[in-house]
């Protein structure tokens, strides 16, 4: 009775997750593989009897790295709890577990923003989890102040500049970028992004809202283009010649330098990495990370899971497998991150992003950033 009913159900969720995917408009191009084409897989485990002894985990999420993968095998391994991965587009996945609501399989949600962790928690798909393995491992800016989601991976959204046309002496701040100086020079892209929602967030906390407006008016005053495309696209239109720096977060980057393509190498070599506002408020900094689901069935399973990729031996590999930054500060960044250096971040606690989303998404409409 039970094994026919799941198998059903995992047929009935599948053919559910192509459709919305086959339907979905993506707001990245498919250089920016957040957005990953769906695919149900699940690491195979060695020992079935293993496996239904300790149970499962079932989870959701936007990042679809061969190293994630590895590292789910080693989890079960060390535990014997097998991990079950459904994969897709970040949005859709929310939208889904919000639709199966009490009858979802998930019980971890992994992706990437704060705001978007945020907006699970607002909707009543998330739960609080006390772990002093968490507390200990991610530190308190980087988690919800209730406990309802984790960072894991940590990155900065920094100004990209053309090394030919740029020094980087310069530079500054984010706010600076406003200057007449940069009228005509400056890539970023659509407000629609959650990544640029999150940055106005954080200036609305640490600078205020009329501040906040001042610097969207700004940046769009000198704007080299109309927004369009994702992170990767503004660092490409650097190098091309469109304009003199954009703002993407760290990660694009790597990914550029660390690409098969030589064509790519060549392009993230051509720009320099700039963390702004040094000297005042700090690089504006954001999360991958997740969430144990409001109506998980295997919730122990889940936090052990969490504690796993919150600690030394996961957290290198994790952060790697899409050059990011270790959250936990006993673990070493990569060489590529080391080589841009240390920077100061703001000191906010995350979840002011989600609080201060709406207003930023005002902000944005009421000076027409598109
Ligand atoms: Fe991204």
């Amino acid at each position: 009775m039970k094994m026919p009913f799941k198998f059903l159900l995992f047929v009935v969720m599948s053919l559910t997750l192509i459709f919305a995917v086959g339907c979905a408009q993506t707001d990245e191009k498919t250089s920016e593989p957040e957005k990953a084409e769906v695919k149900k897989e699940s690491t195979e485990s060695s020992s079935k009897e293993e496996v239904k002894d300790k149970g499962v985990v079932n989870l959701y999420t936007s990042r679809h790295y061969d190293t994630d993968t590895e590292l789910y095998k080693k989890f079960e391994e060390q535990t014997g709890i097998k991990v079950n991965v459904i994969q897709g587009d970040g949005s859709e996945l929310m939208e889904r577990l919000e639709r199966e609501a009490e009858a979802t399989e998930a019980d971890v949600f992994l992706t990437a923003d704060a705001g978007n962790l945020a907006r699970l928690k607002e909707k009543g798909l998330t739960q609080s989890v006390t772990s002093d393995v968490l507390a200990t491992n991610i530190p308190e800016k980087l988690r919800d102040v209730d406990n309802e989601w984790f960072g894991l991976t940590k990155r900065a959204r920094v100004i990209v500049y053309s090394k030919d046309r740029v020094d980087p002496s310069e530079l500054s701040t984010y706010e600076a970028l406003t200057d007449a100086k940069w009228q005509g020079k400056v890539l970023i892209r659509s407000s629609e992004n959650i990544y640029n929602q999150s940055l106005v967030a954080s200036f609305i906390e640490l600078n205020g809202e009329e501040q906040a407006k001042e610097w969207a008016a700004g940046i769009l005053a000198n704007m080299a283009r109309e927004p369009q495309g994702g992170d990767t696209d503004q660092v490409k239109a650097v190098v091309a010649g469109e304009g003199d720096i954009a703002i993407s977060n760290t990660y694009y980057v790597g990914r550029l330098l660390n690409s098969t393509n030589q064509e790519e190498v060549k392009i993230g070599e051509q720009v320099g990495i700039f963390f702004p506002n040094q000297d005042t408020t700090g690089t504006h900094i954001n999360i991958s990370g997740a969430s144990v689901t409001k109506h998980a069935k295997n919730v122990e399973n889940a936090i052990a899971f969490l504690e796993f990729l919150s600690g030394e031996e996961a957290q290198a590999a994790f952060a790697e497998g899409n050059n990011e930054y270790p959250v936990n500060e006993a673990v070493e960044a990569s060489e590529t991150l080391k080589s841009w250096g240390e920077f100061k971040e703001q000191d906010i606690n995350l979840t002011i992003l989600g609080e201060n989303n709406a207003r930023a998404i005002q902000i944005f409409n009421e000076v027409g950033w598109k």
